[in-house]
């Protein structure tokens, strides 16, 4: 076997072409021999030392009569490797994984932060353009189907008196006229889930649902009518939309970065995306409470009913109902209400 390279004359800057010998033909078992075009004869060295790499460049070899033997880089030598001294084999196998191993590794990695910080910027903007650019026929239905899954799955008809029901849809209409046009068609929808508790919510079109629950619980006209304008604001700012959207981007990031194959680095990946959705809904949810304090203050209601709502809520079930903390997709009630005294 031979390994091609060049010699340079210890002490000069001449270089000739070269060769290491290693078990050709006739050769002793275990020597090295060195060939080189400007002699005829072969000489039996040794390696002294392993030179350093310089960059992952070529592999520098002092040899026994001090010349440099300069193997290029990007060879397969490990047949050479048995002949270095001892103390560079280890060397030898750290600087090949330098060259190889550890530097992909690196590039790798810095691909892959690039990329989650990429798609960790892209998450909002890019959910945000997909979902205005869904034509609005399409959102209308998707929020319809949404709403008859719901019915089917977890809501009831309402029991509400119909007077109330008429009273508080009135109420509503003059919210109505604060949206912007294309909200203003937004329809309320009275049903009941007792399994949900008091709750209303805003589906991804122009769509509300109020649960009696929220109602009976409330009893009080301006909280139920700042919950509305709350829920309002959600659907003038296209939450539901924008966050479904974002979690499409989060899941398209996510395959991009580690493939679609099921693994823990999906998980991981798709555990920071929905941190960062979770920080996203945190900062719907304080929009959507200013939205409603200053329609509320519009039509002359009280705009801090949602503060009441969020203490009694806190009152009756106490820290265990203050969804808030770091992990959560909703700000605690304890932040909001600070939020909303501004
Ligand atoms: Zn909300």
């Amino acid at each position: 076997m031979q390994f091609h390279g060049a010699l340079t004359k210890s002490g000069t800057t001449i270089q000739v072409e070269a060769a290491l010998l290693v078990s050709e033909p006739n050769q002793p078992a275990g020597s090295l021999f060195l060939a080189r075009a400007d002699a005829r004869g072969v000489d039996q060295v040794t390696i002294a030392e392993v030179l350093p790499m310089i960059g992952g460049g070529d592999t520098r070899l002092r040899l026994s009569t001090g010349d440099i033997f300069r193997l290029p880089a990007g060879r397969e030598h490990s047949k050479l490797e048995s002949f270095y001294p001892r103390r560079s084999r280890m060397g030898a196998g750290l600087s090949r994984l330098e060259n190889v191993r550890w530097r992909g590794v690196v590039a790798l990695s810095i691909a892959f932060v690039f990329l989650a910080i990429g798609i960790r910027f892209a998450i909002a903007p890019v959910g945000d353009a997909m979902a205005r650019m869904m034509p609005p026929h399409l959102v209308e239905r998707a929020s319809t189907m949404v709403l008859t899954q719901l019915d089917l799955v977890i809501l009831g008809d309402s029991t509400l008196p119909q007077a109330s029901q008429d009273q508080i849809s009135k109420e509503f209409e003059r919210l109505l006229a604060l949206a912007p046009a294309e909200y203003r068609n937004t329809r309320l929808h009275f049903r009941s889930a007792p399994g949900i508790g008091p709750n209303a919510f805003a589906l991804p079109g122009n769509d509300i649902v109020l649960l009696d629950e929220l109602v009976t619980f409330a009893d009080d006209d301006d909280v139920v009518l700042g919950v509305l304008a709350h829920e309002l604001g959600h659907v003038a700012e296209q939450h539901a939309l924008r966050q479904v959207m974002r979690s499409a981007v989060v899941a398209i990031g996510v395959s991009l970065m580690v493939g679609s194959e099921e693994s823990i680095l999906e998980e991981v990946a798709g555990f920071g995306g929905s941190l960062v959705l979770m920080e996203n809904s945190r900062a719907f949810e304080l929009e959507a409470d200013h939205l409603s304090a200053d329609w509320m203050a519009a039509i002359g209601r009280d705009p801090q009913a949602l503060v009441r709502f969020f203490q009694k809520i806190a009152e009756e079930c106490g820290e265990r109902c203050d969804g808030g903390s770091m992990l959560a997709s909703h700000p605690s009630f304890s932040e909001r209400i600070e939020a909303l005294s501004e």
